[in-house]
């Protein structure tokens, strides 16, 4: 396997990383996770201009071009031969000392890796997922903005844990007001009587996957509305689903030991999931030219 490091493409076991860089002692960084599918990236625009806006908002510089930063991404690739893979980005504050003031750090460390990965869920996109609704609530978005994919993923992590001890396949985050937030490394959606329901995008992040779920939707002519949700529309609804990179689409099947709809995944997840196989393989930013 091929790291692309701060410049250079080095074997797994020599790409390495500081005892003394922010991302591993603050979190102090930002990351994207990427999918690609048939020799194309799956809307790497989207990641990429994600990454910049995320990078802007904590104020790193990551020095280096929107097209370079592409470059590096379809190089790594190449150099490990992959055609379908899942992609992670990460741009770390840097080297710095053992305070947490980021001037000490003097450049960002950037890397890439690429790996060949299945499905994440694995038979679970046909019997639906287990989630369970967590007591931990996700970061309010005056304290750390969820919309910011940064490093600092603990909050996810808590959620992950509580839904792990609890028996479910991913943990549902409610917000500080009471309304559904998202997954721990995903977005939400209800679908009750033939529309579908999601929340709106502040307290949560702004998923590329969930733009995808709504463009398709407008394709399929199913009516989306974002939307506060609560308790009472997910154990009411007809069908649940979730989306994300590298969860894809999702249905989810029980919540809380509760059966959602029929029990099934049901009969929208199953066009959406289908209208989303056609554009991951069909649609992207081509590897090998
Ligand atoms: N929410 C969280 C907390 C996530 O980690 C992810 C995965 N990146 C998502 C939502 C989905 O975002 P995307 O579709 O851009 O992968």
């Amino acid at each position: 396997m091929i790291i692309y490091m701060d410049g250079e493409y080095l074997p797994k076991e020599e790409a390495k990383v500081s005892v003394f860089d922010h991302g591993l002692l603050y979190g102090d960084g930002v990351f994207e996770g990427i999918r690609a599918y048939n020799g194309r990236v799956f809307r790497l625009n989207e990641h990429l201009d994600r990454l910049y806006d995320s990078a802007k908002t904590i104020d790193l510089d990551i020095g280096m071009t929107k097209s370079a930063m592409e470059e590096v991404v379809l190089e790594t690739l190449r150099r490990n031969e992959l055609k379908d893979a899942y992609i992670r980005l990460v741009v770390t504050r840097g080297v710095g000392d053992l305070g947490l003031d980021p001037r000490k750090c003097q450049k960002p460390t950037i890397f890439v890796i690429a790996t060949g990965w299945g499905a994440m869920y694995g038979d679970l996109y046909e019997k639906g997922l287990k989630a369970i609704t967590v007591s931990v609530r996700r970061n309010p978005a005056d304290a750390l903005p969820p919309n910011v994919k940064s490093l600092n993923y603990l909050n996810n992590i808590l959620a992950k844990i509580e839904a792990n001890y609890k028996g479910g396949d991913e943990a549902i985050f409610f917000d500080t007001n009471g309304y559904i937030a998202e997954g721990s490394g995903d977005n939400i959606f209800i679908v009750k009587n033939g529309v579908i329901l999601t929340p709106h995008t502040l307290n949560n992040l702004r998923g590329i996957t969930r733009l995808v779920l709504l463009e398709v939707a407008a394709e399929l002519g199913i009516p989306v509305r974002e939307q506060n949700l609560g308790y009472f529309d997910l154990y009411s609804a007809d069908e649940v689903l979730v989306s994300g990179s590298a969860a894809e689409i999702a249905p989810v099947t029980l919540i809380d030991g509760r059966k959602i709809g029929t029990g099934k995944p049901g009969p929208v997840a199953s066009q959406l999931i289908a209208a989303f196989q056609t554009k991951t393989q069909n649609e992207g930013k081509e590897i090998y030219k």
